[in-house]
């Protein structure tokens, strides 16, 4: 039994008159209710007792009116979380839950000439301001609720790259990838996963090309990247399956693919933890055009 739980419990018998005993700090606490699995990467989503209010990682977690709240757990998140609770009487209760380790896919690529490896000195300055600009967006805390939307994914195709994977050049490791990588020819229409403010429309950053990010809220952001065309501006409001932009190669990319990120402020999380598994929607796809198939023989029939 975990502690809080064992002690709430213990208080239910103390209130039931068998013993009285002052009450514990903590008691009057109320467990968060978490949706989404405890994991690197993960993205939860839960509620708090009204009133309540939420810390994580040295920070109060914005909570909606309504006890709504939104959290994200980086790639190499330690093996436990933490959840401290204050209510409004100054109660407050520390949970604790066991994160699962993810085992990501590593590749080792020997004989890479350096130059290739390491952007040109004189780029440094202009990465640095990309990164410090990208960085403000991701840092937005505004009180829309979007989050709480069942994310779609912006565009159906087959997934080549995965969030977490880390290259490792003659030997030395590189930044880890944290997108998920949609193959998909040039032009292809990115669409909103749910709903949301874009807070940054950059048509060409050093690494990541064309670049939008989009707030869903409560510091729960989405980021495309290497886009051809961007069809919104910054401040605008996007509607989930809103055309947003079009799929590119720009900036460092090999073909042309959409690179979707996900961060909760700076912990860079996983968007596949929000949308049906691809296969899926690849398998749905595949038997709504089977279907729209024998529609049309049926009509040559008649
Ligand atoms: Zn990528």
């Amino acid at each position: 039994m975990k502690l809080a739980v064992w002690k709430r419990w213990l208080c239910r018998v103390v209130a039931g008159g068998v013993l009285v005993l002052p009450v514990s700090a903590y008691a009057n606490v109320s467990k968060p209710v978490i949706d989404g699995v405890w994991a690197q990467g993960s993205i939860l989503r839960g509620q708090l007792a009204r009133g309540d209010s939420l810390y994580f990682l040295d920070r109060q977690v914005p909570v909606s009116s309504d006890g709504y709240f939104v959290l994200g757990l980086g790639r190499d998140f330690p093996e436990t979380a933490t959840l401290t609770v204050k209510t409004a009487a100054g109660d407050s209760t520390d949970f604790q839950y066991p994160v699962q380790p993810r085992e990501y896919k590593i590749q080792r690529v020997e004989g890479v000439p350096a130059k290739t490896v390491n952007p040109d000195p004189k780029y440094l300055a202009r990465i640095r301001e990309e990164g410090a600009q990208v960085a403000v967006a991701r840092k937005v805390n505004s009180d829309l609720q979007h989050y709480r939307q069942a994310f779609q994914w912006p565009l159906v195709g087959r997934i080549s790259g995965v969030y977490g994977s880390q290259r490792f050049y003659n030997g030395e490791p590189r930044r880890p990838h944290y997108g998920v990588d949609v193959a998909a020819p040039t032009g292809t229409v990115v669409r909103a996963p749910a709903d949301g403010i874009v807070t940054l429309s950059h048509k060409g950053m050093f690494f990541s090309g064309g670049t939008l990010i989009v707030d869903h809220g409560q510091g729960l952001s989405s980021t495309f990247m290497h886009l051809s065309k961007l069809l919104v501006e910054d401040g605008q409001e996007v509607r989930q399956g809103d055309k947003i932009a079009e799929v590119g190669a720009t900036g460092r990319a090999t073909g042309p693919h959409l690179d979707w990120r996900m961060n909760w402020f700076d912990q860079r999380v996983d968007p596949t933890f929000l949308v049906p598994p691809m296969s899926e929607v690849l398998a749905e796809d595949r038997a709504a055009a089977n279907q729209d198939k024998s529609a049309d023989k049926t009509k040559q029939v008649q």
